[in-house]
Parts: structure tokens; sequence; C-alpha cells
């Protein structure tokens, strides 16, 4: 088996293991002890990030479609077989959403994403038919100032022909170039038919692998 192979594999044990809803949280005081590495989930709103949690950890119904604007916006905690936090942050980009909304969602992220010691790795998701859009180079900076390393999942990727997506993924790299924190490797993923699940399951094995001992 070469490298490759077994990382593949142990994505494949890890997300085939229990994964199970521990908490919602509204409020940065209820989080749960910080006793997981951890990594966070988050985009637009609509961009996919429920259907790739489910996708992911193959439940159908574990993460529910996104919260509506206006409604408590919540951080749910999905536990991986007691090796890995997942958690699903609420997204952004509501294109109506009333600023008191967008302030709160601003503070919770923000404290979350600077105040977490456990958490090594952020999912950015962007939709493929879209590409990185103004609300999420806003995103990029807010994580490039908090020091956390992320990396870009495109979802959806069924949507596009072969030389569509090449070009996507070309353009997507060349903005990430600037971003201090932004891991330069990019997943190409599509819930729908599968397509980058297990290497986007291998790389977040690894990362929980390496991560710090004593969290
Ligand atoms: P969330 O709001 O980010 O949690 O997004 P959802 O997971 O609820 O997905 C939003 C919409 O995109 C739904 O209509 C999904 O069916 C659709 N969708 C999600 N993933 C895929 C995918 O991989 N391929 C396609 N074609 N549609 C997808």
């Amino acid at each position: 088996m070469t490298d490759d192979e077994a990382e593949v594999e142990s994505g494949r044990v890890l997300f085939a293991g229990d994964c199970t809803f521990l908490l919602s949280v509204a409020r940065l005081a209820q989080l749960p002890a910080p006793d997981l590495p951890e990594v966070a989930f988050i985009g637009r709103s609509n961009v996919g990030k429920s259907s790739l949690i489910n996708a992911l950890t193959g439940r159908k119904a574990l993460a529910k479609t996104s919260n509506t604007p206006g409604r408590t916006q919540q951080l749910n905690f999905f536990d991986l077989g007691g090796q890995l936090m997942l958690v699903d942050l609420p997204g952004y980009g509501f294109a109506k959403a009333p600023k008191g909304t967008v302030d709160a969602w601003t503070r919770l992220i923000r404290d979350y994403l600077r105040g977490r010691p456990n958490l090594i790795r952020v999912n950015l998701l962007i939709d493929s038919r879209h590409g990185i859009k103004e609300s999420d180079e806003d995103f990029m900076n807010m994580l490039d100032k908090s020091a956390v390393v992320y990396q870009v999942v495109l979802t959806k990727t069924d949507k596009l022909k072969r030389g569509e997506l090449e070009r996507l993924i070309d353009a997507t790299e060349a903005k990430l170039r600037p971003h201090v924190a932004a891991y330069p490797k990019l997943f190409a993923t599509s819930s729908e038919k599968g397509d980058g699940l297990a290497e986007l399951r291998a790389e977040l094995a690894t990362v929980a692998r390496t991560a710090s001992p004593g969290l």
C-alpha cells in the first residue's frame, strides 16, 4: 500500500465510524470542552455544507439544511468516533440579512476562530458554479487575521464540465495565493456523485492524527 492509499484508508475508517450529534451552541460560553482535535465547515448559505457533512459521514440527515436569516445562529458539534470533532458553522452571505444579524454572526465566528485552541483546520466551502465571491474574500481575511489554517473545498463539481472545473481550480488557486493562512491544496467535491470525498476524508484523518498531543 502506498502512503496515499494508506491515508485514504485511514480516512475511510475514521468516517465509517460512529458520528453523533453532540450539541448546538449559540453562545461561546456553551462550547464543549476542547478535548478533541476540531475541524469546522463554513461557507455561503446554500453552498452545500449540510450535504457535504452528510456525504462525508455517510449519514442522510446528520446535518440539517441551513438556517434561514434571522433565526438563531448556532454552531453544531458532531463527535466522529471519539477522535475528531466536526463543527457545522452558520453560513454567511445572506443578501438581505439585517445588520444586527450580520454583526452577531461576525462576533460569534470571530471569537470562536480566535479562541478555540483545538481548532486545527477550517473547511471553506465554495460553490463551483460561483467561485470565490466578495463575501468569501471577507471571510478569508477574517481567517488570515485569526491565523487559523483553512482549505478550500469546492462543492457541487458535478454541475461543471471537466474543462470548466480545471479553469475554476486554477482561478481559485490564484486567488488563494495572497492569503497567508490558506492551505495550498484545494479539494474538488460532489456530495451527489461522491467525487473528491475520499481525498477530503484522508486529509482530515491526517490532520486529526497529527494534531498536537495533549489537547
Ligand atoms: P447548505 O445551506 O450549505 O447546508 O446547503 P445544502 O446542503 O442544504 O445544499 C443546498 C442545495 O444544493 C440543495 O438543493 C442541495 O441539493 C444542493 N447540493 C448540495 N450538494 C450538491 C452536489 O454535490 N451536487 C449538486 N448537484 N447539488 C448539490
